[in-house]
């Protein structure tokens, strides 16, 4: 049985006040996206007309912009990359396959329309910029849209009981190497990556709905049976909305943050409301404050178990037992630090949020006995099940099973695969960190990796040197290992 080191908390405390005046400067130095949605429910569509007033961050001169599309993923079954693979077809599409896309009507740099183009099936917007944009300078580029949503139990979708708008509007490409990075909508993992950046998000619906979102309602107001809010998120790497006619709301208000549970069909409503303070407890005391003044977790209709975004978590009605849904609200919780705060390319790199992501949720267990699930219990499950699994894979094909962590999200085969490296294997991995490196050292790597990299992009050299840093080891060639499969696990 493992404990953790107490004085870490201590260092916490120093931080703590210092969050809103940190947002309030980091927010001046990033993009701005003003977004303007009408909600069509009947029709399952919705208008946008979009402002993204856009920051040179790098340190070269920019010729154009590019945005992801991802709604376009959607569009039909024969794209060459899918939201939604084969197996799980009729889960996610329940009446059968239902074509959902963004159409661009007008893109244009202060009041000039531009030539756009839409690039590689339609995912990428490519803007040309009128003038070369210098870094530090600013360009106002404003998008008109028509958005249609699919029938799909997914992010971007509608299913019996919510309506979830994710990943919806056009998102600035991440500038980088040289490039802007353009990877595809895939059916494996969170294939999202973007850079933090402030939200001014005004959406109108039938007021017969109640809405679940990303940042803070500023303001409210209702006429003619429709409903307008307007949202403020300030220095996040997204924003999400849920809508659904069945939802009941509850709310607590603890150091600051407003906690909101949306739901339907749930006799645990205070229970899991409850685990979702107490995960932002944890993870405070664990890695830092939580920075923002909201959190609202959703039930909706979603077949991938749950899913993150700043401020917003989407906890799936198909998850029935009790104690497998308090799982899933600690490790979307748990996302808003890895992930969320601290930002990475989750298509190249998907171990460093969700396997950190897993391990923190493990640590919740440890630090909350009453959840009457023992680290040692997860840590022991995750390493029979990963071994199992194995054992299955080898005698089915006959072949070795390639262990590495370190692929592409389109580079596993399966879901399983995909799983099991990047959350069983990735919990395991940080198990075993801690064990080489001890308690103080670990909880200390830990803290340093989420204090240096807040706001950022982290890659695995970030966290190979917050760990060396905090415990004076080398670690490279341990960590490495790990990753490109090399390490063998025994039971
Ligand atoms: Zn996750």
């Amino acid at each position: 049985m493992k404990r953790i080191i107490i004085c870490l908390l201590l260092v916490v405390v120093l931080f703590t006040g210092c969050t809103t005046l940190d947002l309030d400067k980091k927010s001046s130095e990033l993009s701005n996206y003003y977004i303007d949605l009408d909600l069509n429910y009947e029709d399952k569509t919705a208008l946008l007309n979009e402002v993204v007033d856009y920051i040179n961050n790098e340190d070269i001169v920019l010729k154009e912009l590019r945005f992801h599309l991802y709604p376009n993923a959607f569009k039909s079954r024969e794209l060459s990359v899918l939201p939604v693979n084969e197996f799980n077809l009729s889960k996610a599409y329940p009446n059968g396959f239902d074509p959902g896309y963004i159409e661009i009507n007008s893109v244009s740099i202060d009041g000039k329309d531009v030539n756009f183009t839409l690039l590689n099936e339609e995912s990428i917007l490519q803007v040309p910029l009128i003038n070369e944009l210098y870094p530090t300078e600013r360009v106002k580029i404003e998008i008109d849209a028509s958005i249609c949503i699919p029938n799909v139990k997914h992010r971007f979708g509608y299913g019996d009981d919510t309506l979830n708008l994710c990943n919806f509007y056009p998102i600035a490409c991440v500038y980088e190497n040289g490039g802007f990075v353009q990877d595809r909508y895939c059916s494996n993992g969170d294939p999202f990556y973007s850079e933090v950046a402030n939200y001014n998000v005004e959406v109108t619906y039938d007021s017969v709905l109640k809405l679940g979102a990303s940042g803070e309602c500023v303001k409210s107001s209702e006429s003619n049976g429709l409903t307008t809010n307007f949202y403020e998120a300030k220095v996040v790497r997204d924003f999400g909305l849920v809508f659904s006619k069945k939802f009941e709301v509850v709310e607590k208000t603890v150091d600051d943050v407003l906690f909101t549970y949306m739901y339907y069909d749930d006799v645990n409503v205070e229970e899991n409301l409850q685990a979702m303070i107490d995960a932002v407890t944890t993870f405070n005391n664990l890695l830092g404050k939580y920075p923002y003044s909201t959190l609202t977790a959703v039930k909706c209709d979603f077949s991938y178990g749950g899913m993150e975004y700043p401020n917003l978590i989407l906890i799936s009605d198909d998850v029935e037992n009790v104690h497998d849904y308090i799982n899933v609200i600690v490790h979307e919780t748990g996302h808003q630090w890895f992930y969320g705060i601290v930002g990475n390319n989750e298509v190249k790199e998907a171990w460093l949020d969700e396997g950190l992501t897993e391990y923190i949720t493990a640590l919740f267990y440890e630090l909350n006995p009453n959840y009457e699930r023992t680290y040692d219990e997860v840590v022991g499950n995750a390493l029979s099940s990963y071994l199992l699994f194995l054992d299955v894979y080898e005698d089915v094909f006959g072949e070795r099973f390639d262990t590495s962590m370190n692929r592409e999200l389109t580079e596993f085969n399966s879901e399983p695969e995909y799983t099991y490296l990047i959350y069983v294997k990735g919990l395991l991995m940080l198990d075993n960190l801690r064990d080489i490196v001890g308690d103080s050292g670990f909880f200390l790597g830990l803290k340093n990796y989420y204090e240096n990299n807040k706001y950022g992009i982290a890659t695995t050299d970030h966290f190979i040197s917050a760990l060396e840093n905090a415990t004076n080891k080398n670690l490279e060639g341990i960590i490495n290992s790990w990753l490109d499969g090399s390490v063998v696990i025994k039971n």
